[in-house]
């Protein structure tokens, strides 16, 4: 393999979640695999009723009264067996309500340490990150708002846009916080664009969201990236630094991350990749060093048409109706999914 996984399993049967976690509590555990592929715990779906969607074109939903007895069931199941365990959750309203349940579980069973987050988080409360850290869990962030931060300000104004997510406060009520993308279907899975989002505070339009104090710092916002995501996959002190004794991960980069003016850091790539002490990747001044290339998986993936990732100055009326028939492609496959499996119009991250 060329990057590391630690997955979490996702149930994909409303109704049928308890039956899922139990299935698969009995089968394999956390830690399960190596440093390449390992278990890392359950979710993001751990309930349908409990899946509060992102489309900021549509009105916040309520989650049904089901939610907090199906939602009880699954986290104390997954307490009582000692595995890490994160929650889908956009809204504020969503959280409180799981937060009533966690709650009543850890004091009948503690949580203790156990690494145990949200995801995403747009609109939490103050409230409701201190509620977090008192039960010693994380919030894992990801740059949605750069791609539907528009939609959100013509829905709810540019004031509430300002703290969604308010990352700056959770970092100072103490909470872990990692940041990622949200890959494949709801955001880009290239990374630049996640950083650029936390240093600038702007969506890919260039709409500015953020007052400086929730915006960051470049190696702030690397660190969220890199040492504030390991503690998600309980890889704290293994990897996210490159020191003596983490695993021997690192990328050369294309152009200095520190230096170059902010609207670039959306082009960086890597030139070298090394993992495990490998290459696994090599272009432009280091490509004599690459391994040949593994084949594109799906044979349908952009990638293959586009050579990677988008770079300025490749437009082409080629690339454009690629682009078109992807977006065809993408409502096809929402018009095909939704007749049976709601969540095909929320969030993808599986892993
Ligand atoms: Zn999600």
């Amino acid at each position: 393999m060329t990057v590391r996984l630690a997955y979490n399993l996702f149930t994909q049967r409303p109704k049928q979640e308890l039956a899922d976690f139990k299935q698969w509590t009995h089968m394999t555990k956390p830690g399960d695999g190596d440093d390449f592929y390992r278990v890392n715990g359950a979710g993001e779906m751990l309930v349908y009723s409990a899946a509060d969607f992102e489309d900021i074109l549509e009105p916040r939903p309520d989650m049904a009264p089901v939610m907090e007895s199906e939602i009880k069931a699954v986290v104390r199941h997954l307490v009582e067996n000692r595995w890490p365990f994160r929650l889908h959750t956009t809204y504020d309203e969503t959280i409180g309500r799981a937060l009533n349940v966690y709650e009543e579980i850890n004091r009948e069973i503690p949580f203790n340490g156990l690494h145990w987050f949200f995801d995403h988080c747009e609109t939490i409360s103050d409230r409701n990150i201190e509620r977090i850290k008192a039960l010693g869990g994380g919030i894992a962030v990801q740059n949605r708002m750069a791609f539907q931060g528009e939609y959100f300000v013509d829905r709810y104004g540019a004031k509430q846009a300002e703290r969604t997510p308010p990352i700056r406060r959770m970092l100072e009520l103490g909470v872990p916080v990692g940041a990622g993308t949200d890959a494949t279907r709801v955001s880009s899975y290239n990374p630049w664009l996640s950083l650029y989002w936390l240093v600038t505070g702007k969506t890919v339009g260039g709409l500015a969201l953020y007052p400086e104090n929730n915006r960051f710092e470049r190696m702030e916002a690397l660190r969220l990236y890199t040492v504030g995501s390991s503690w998600f996959s309980s890889d704290d002190g293994k990897k996210g630094s490159i020191v003596l004794g983490q695993l021997a991960d690192l990328a050369v980069l294309s152009s200095d991350y520190f230096a170059v003016p902010e609207e670039e850091i959306k082009q960086i790539e890597s030139v070298l990749t090394i993992v495990g002490g490998k290459v696994v990747y090599a272009a432009k001044e280091f490509s004599k060093l690459a391994p040949s290339a593994l084949p594109v998986s799906p044979d349908w993936s952009p990638v293959k048409t586009h050579d990677g990732y988008w770079r300025p100055g490749l437009h082409s009326s080629q690339s454009l109706r690629t682009s078109h028939a992807i977006v065809s492609a993408k409502v096809a496959d929402r018009a095909c999914h939704a007749a049976w499996n709601p969540w095909w119009f929320g969030c993808g991250c599986f892993v």
